[in-house]
């Protein structure tokens, strides 16, 4: 059922319309074939993860057909939101739901029928009662049909149909009435949500008539996930990590309580934060929101209640102080960096009293089956949370979903791929550990163990006598936390169990008995201390430059956002102001260029930022458009500053005319990294020989299927071209082709 994007070319204006619109010069992956589906009348289902674009699929729709695009949006909070950041891109929208007064509503009704308005957004409960079309919106409805004319309706957060789903609304159920009062209008729903059980049902409820199906990736490359040990002094390495990131942050905590006790010491430390948890008043929460969203505070500390509806891409990093309850939930959360597509970072702490605090409040359930469940998807978490493999490899994989056969398992954008933890042989521990654990009788849980094995006086151990056991002392040379992750980790790897009814007991099992008989080794995976920041591989550094001019840029965007009461973002995107900062385009033409700047952009905000630009390079006598975005001008100077120290050493080294595998094998880096560098570089505008890195004919064979599929993904270009190609082929010359493309 899941459909394939296709790159036809049955609209060749759609970029056209995307630039014109939206400023943006490509397609995300999946977005144009729905496009596509909607502008012929076709149902459709958006599968998309968080930040993959949804609402554009329906938005450009909504330009290009005649008459209203109708919204079903469930969070009033995000209806407005979207409205603001449509009405800055000059397209008509607006919205009806409880928060406006009957004259509001009158006027926009006739604004809507006057054809002035292309999206109107509405709430469920302003389209549905008892069942039915809300017989005054219906009204509404009809006349437009024989007006201005109805041009699809879109469900945002279809999810919300199903009972299955994490936020079913009992009046999303009803909205099959759409269908069934409209049959000829087509209907788009769209959600992020991962699960295949609440797809179907989507489809279902909404009673979806031969709908294009998209299922996007839910891999966001963008995200580097790691996962940090949360140690005693976990609050100032928290303190540190938060110091070092830029931008805007949210920390996750599990409770109330704590959320506010962060709160309060990151602030005593001189941070920029609000708390958000459901104790805090609507009026609170409200305020709080809305300062985080328009950067007048940089951090959140919040519980999960905070996140549903919050749609600010610029967030850069999400951290979670406690462990989260289930991946499912890790992931949606996680995920509200980036979403803008910029690079982003997540992190989990991870320390094992949170989880017994976990297990504790599981233990309380009143349910049984509930509790075996949360039990399974802790266990689920920590053991992500302990992999040694990659952490998206394992995330994805619990969607059902499977990374990419050529990275090798690897996505060189997670602590565990870019520096994995070194795994040690203590298959003697392992032994010495499960046979305290059998002289004790399998009766004891793992601190009593640790005691034994460490020699421990207590009392307890007189008293049972265990100080006479001849394991009794036999593990001096390691410490308790040592044997707490040797413990652990037999846990994970099933080679011991614990009793499952509140009292964790170890007991030894089949394979257990296989250690002490020598007849498997055990392999512990060691976590480094403090794992270091984000792949080198994947960023580039700013020059003194580049970073100086977009710290002046997002002061004015920050400024031009207040005065309009809107959040910065709304202006201009990060990557724009990036590409700004970079290319520092001086001229109406060359801003126009910018990706993110569509002609309303440039007609309202243009002259101001030109302005700007322009007095930022007089005051540092930096030369106008130096085409940075190309690099061809640049001078020497500056263009070797342009990439990082790693990079520079790739190019040092493709200087003098090493191939790709040399390159890797001198500097102990794996070739697809030294090929990502390499692409970087290009992309930069250095000077890298492509002819040395791919011969001739392929690259001639490459370029072909380029020019065919100029929109198509690596995976249909490597398809089409055969596996002797290599993805890192492809990237290299597809690089060096964009690059020529460019004017
Ligand atoms: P979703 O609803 O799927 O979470 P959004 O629709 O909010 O995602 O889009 C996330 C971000 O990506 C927004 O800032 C949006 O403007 C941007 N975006 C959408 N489509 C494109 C595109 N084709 N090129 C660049 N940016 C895009
Ligand atoms: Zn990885």
């Amino acid at each position: 059922m899941v459909g394939v994007a296709s790159p036809t070319a049955a609209f060749p204006s759609l970029e056209t319309a995307l630039k014109h619109h939206f400023g943006y010069d490509q397609f995300r992956p999946g977005q144009r074939p729905v496009i596509e589906a909607m502008l012929k009348n076709q149902d459709a289902l958006v599968i998309m993860p968080t930040g993959g674009g949804k609402s554009l699929c329906y938005q450009l729709p909504a330009l290009l057909k005649l008459g209203v695009m109708v919204v079903v949006s469930p969070l009033i909070a995000l209806m407005q939101d979207q409205v603001d950041s449509l009405l800055d891109n000059g397209i008509a929208a607006t919205y009806l739901n409880s928060s406006l007064d009957f004259q509001a509503i009158r006027q926009r009704e006739a604004d809507l029928l006057a054809g002035k308005i292309k999206l109107l957004y509405v709430s469920p409960e302003r389209l549905i009662r008892d069942r039915e079309i809300n017989p005054g919106f219906l009204g509404l409805l009809n006349q437009l049909m024989q007006t201005v004319g109805v041009s699809g309706f879109a469900i945002d957060e279809a999810h919300c149909v199903s009972e299955w789903g994490h936020d079913f609304r009992p009046e999303y159920r009803q909205l099959s009435v759409l269908r069934q009062t409209f049959p000829q209008i087509p209907v788009m729903a769209l959600t992020a949500t991962a699960t295949e059980r609440v797809r179907v049902d989507i489809a279902e409820q909404l009673c979806l008539r031969d709908p294009r199906i998209q299922v996007s990736s839910f891999n966001r490359p963008n995200l580097f996930y790691e996962v940090r040990p949360k140690g005693r002094d976990g609050y100032s390495e928290l303190l540190n990590q938060v110091k070092q990131h830029q931008g805007s942050g949210i920390v996750y905590c599990l409770s109330r309580k704590r959320v506010n006790e962060l709160a309060e010491k990151l602030t005593v430390d001189g941070e920029s934060v609000l708390p958000y948890h459901a104790g805090l008043s609507d009026e609170t929460r409200r305020e709080n929101q809305t300062r985080f969203i328009r950067d007048d505070v940089r951090l959140m500390v919040a519980t999960v209640a905070f996140g549903m509806g919050i749609n600010k891409p610029d967030v850069r990093f999400v951290i979670h102080y406690d462990i989260p309850r289930n991946i499912e939930g890790y992931y949606q959360e996680s995920g509200r960096a980036g979403r803008d597509g910029e690079p982003a970072h997540c992190t989990l702490y991870l320390a094992y009293g949170d989880v017994a605090t976990a297990e504790y409040l599981i233990a309380q359930k009143p349910d049984e089956a509930e509790q075996r469940i949360a039990r399974q998807q802790l266990r689920q978490m920590v053991d992500y949370a302990e992999t040694t493999v990659c952490r998206r490899r394992v995330q994805l994989s619990y969607f059902g979903e499977t990374l990419g056969d050529h990275l090798e398992g690897l996505c060189h954008q997670c602590d565990n791929c870019t520096n994995p933890p070194p795994v040690e042989d203590w298959t003697i521990e392992a032994q010495k550990f499960l046979s305290c654990v059998a002289r004790c009788q399998e009766r004891f849980g793992m601190a009593h163990i640790i005691d034994v094995l460490r020699g421990s006086k207590k009392q307890k151990i007189l008293d049972l006598r265990h100080d006479q056991l001849s394991t009794h002392g036999i593990g001096k040379d390691r410490s308790v936390d040592e044997w707490r992750l040797l413990g652990r980790s037999l846990l994970h790897q099933r080679l011991v169990d614990e009793t499952t009814d509140g009292y964790p007991v170890l007991k030894l099992n089949a394979a257990s008995w296989q250690v002490l008989r020598k007849q498997i080794s055990v392999q512990v995976a060691v976590p480094k201390d403090f794992a270091p920041g984000p792949a080198e591989a994947s960023t580039i550094e700013d020059t003194p430059e580049v970073a100086q001019l977009l710290t002046v840029l997002k002061a004015l965007r920050k400024k031009l956002a207040d005065q309009q009461s809107v959040p910065p973002y709304v202006v201009f995107p990060e990557s724009a102001l990036r590409q700004m900062a970079q290319t520092r385009p001086q001229t109406m033409e060359a801003f126009g260029q910018v990706s993110g700047v569509g002609s309303r952009k440039l007609a309202q905000y243009g002259e101001v930022f030109t302005d700007a630009i322009r007095q930022f390079c007089a005051d540092y006598g930096l030369e106008s458009d130096p085409g940075a975005a190309r690099g061809r001008s640049r001078p020497a100077r500056e263009r070797r500053q342009a990439v990082g120290d790693t990079h520079r050493q790739t190019l040092e080294l493709h200087r003098q005319g090493l191939s790709i595998e040399e390159v890797a094998a001198q500097r102990g880096l794996k070739p697809t990294t030294v090929a990502s560098h390499l692409e970087q570089l290009i992309r930069q505008g250095e000077a890298v020989d492509i002819d040395q890195l791919v011969s001739r004919d392929r690259q001639r064979a490459i370029v072909d299927v380029l020019t065919e599929l100029e929109h198509g993904s690596l995976t249909e270009m490597r398809d089409r071209l055969g596996s002797s190609f290599s993805y890192e082929d492809i990237r290299l010359v597809r690089a060096a082709w964009q690059m020529e493309q460019q004017p």
